[in-house]
């Protein structure tokens, strides 16, 4: 699960991590309040954040939503000094508006949310990365002197300004890794000292929160010295959700797919993919082997739906209804082995559901396991239009034949 970076930066201070403070506002009729609080702390210069689930935002462009790509402002992120103002007038243009960035795609993400922060002034701005290196199923620290910049651009152009350091997580992080990392991005005096501190606190806080990416990008030093995290991206384990309860409320429904939200709701496993045959299979395994076996047809799936063990008709009816959804889809695909659900029950359910849905693409069908000969008879004889296939090649011819029909 993804958060954002106010929620990500809140998370951090409870690790002691010094972030760059602010204030979330969901309306402007919190600006002033905002703008006061962050007055009564003493802060003098202010930056205004959009607050989507994707990087880029100060390098993106903000458009009228519902527009006709009507650019209002260029920037998601901007530094304001002490023109408060000027920081007014930006949040309205950000604010209710859409927000494209090179992480969100073309139809960009609406700004729901504003950070309104402490402006900083700094003089060195660096790239630190936590993630889980699942080849060698170590967590890696990744840190470059090329704060600031899109890290994928940094690894592509000049890989060896990144440094490396993976942890054994036996052991832990040693201090002397820390000190590595320090010494490797040239930092000394009192910086490397409040480094060496920030880098453990942020380990800390890394492992204890279930992440499984934090994402620091920039990373500053400021005029006096201090190191700060300007910027804080955080991805958190949903297999670790039980452990933390109190994380529930950082889910924000409206940055998920919402395709992939109403399946959610039906308990299905489904994924949102690009291309045009939808898929319904039962058990993982299947699935990714269905998959497969559309590419294998010169087709390209469009989603993964695993439907799990009991596919029920509604359970069936609910996936079609969401794969149909998806205006891509030419054809459909259903992979089912009957195992502990009967084929024939699935077989019905199907079409229950192809008569209750409008359902305007060929559908092709493979039952297999348990009365799968039944299965087959129902299907042949529903007078819809449903295509039966009992071995793979001839799911894979089928689906070929539907795709170029
Ligand atoms: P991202 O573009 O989504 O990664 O958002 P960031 O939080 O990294 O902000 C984008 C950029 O805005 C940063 O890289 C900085 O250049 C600038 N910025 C953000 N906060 C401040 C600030 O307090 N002071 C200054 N001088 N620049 C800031
Ligand atoms: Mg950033």
């Amino acid at each position: 699960m993804k958060i954002h970076e106010y929620q990500a930066k809140s998370l951090l201070k409870k690790y002691s991590v010094p972030v760059q403070d602010g204030v979330a506002i969901n309306d402007m009729k919190y600006f002033n309040e905002a703008i006061d609080y962050l007055k009564s702390r003493g802060f003098e210069n202010f930056v205004v954040k959009s607050q989507i689930h994707a990087g880029g935002r100060g390098k993106g462009k903000v458009y009228k939503k519902g527009g006709h790509h009507e650019l209002v402002v260029e920037g998601g992120v901007k530094y304001m000094g002490a023109n408060t103002e000027k920081a007014r007038d930006y949040a309205e243009k950000l604010l209710g508006n859409i927000l494209v960035t090179h992480q969100t795609g073309s139809q960009g993400k609406e700004v729901k949310t504003l950070f309104i922060a402490e402006g900083l002034d700094y003089s060195k701005e660096f790239y630190i990365g936590i993630l889980l290196d699942r080849t060698v199923s170590k967590n890696v620290i990744m840190a470059s002197v090329e704060g600031g910049m899109e890290i994928e651009k940094v690894a592509e152009e000049s890989p060896e300004k990144i440094i490396k350091i993976w942890i054994d997580p036996a052991t832990g992080l040693q201090s002397y890794q820390i000190r590595e990392l320090a010494f490797g991005l040239g930092l000394e005096g009192k910086v490397y000292k409040n480094f060496i501190t920030f880098m453990t606190n942020l380990y800390r806080a890394y492992e204890d929160m279930d992440a499984t990416l934090l994402e620091i990008n920039p990373l500053i030093v400021t005029d006096d010295e201090r190191v700060i995290a300007l910027d804080a991206k955080v991805t958190l384990d949903d297999n670790a959700m039980f452990r933390h309860k109190d994380y529930a409320e950082l889910r924000d429904e409206n940055e998920e797919d919402p395709l992939e939200l109403e399946a959610s709701k039906f308990n299905l496993n489904y994924i949102k993919l690009d291309g045009n045959v939808g898929c319904m299979v039962n058990g993982a395994g299947l699935a990714m082997g269905t998959m497969d076996l559309i590419k294998l047809a010169g087709g390209s799936p469009a989603n993964f739906l695993d439907v799990g063990g009991t596919a029920t008709p509604e359970t069936v009816e609910n996936g079609f209804r969401i794969i149909l959804s998806d205006k891509h889809v030419k054809a459909i695909l259903i992979n089912i082995f009957g195992g502990i659900v009967r084929c024939d029950r699935v077989a019905n359910g199907v079409i229950q559901a192809a008569r209750n849905i409008n359902v305007n693409v060929p559908i092709v069908v493979r039952l297999q396991g348990t009365n799968a000969e039944e299965a087959k008879k129902i299907l042949d004889e529903s007078g819809l239009n449903l295509i039966s296939a009992t071995t793979l090649e001839e799911v894979a011819a089928k689906v070929t034949e539907a795709l170029t029909k």
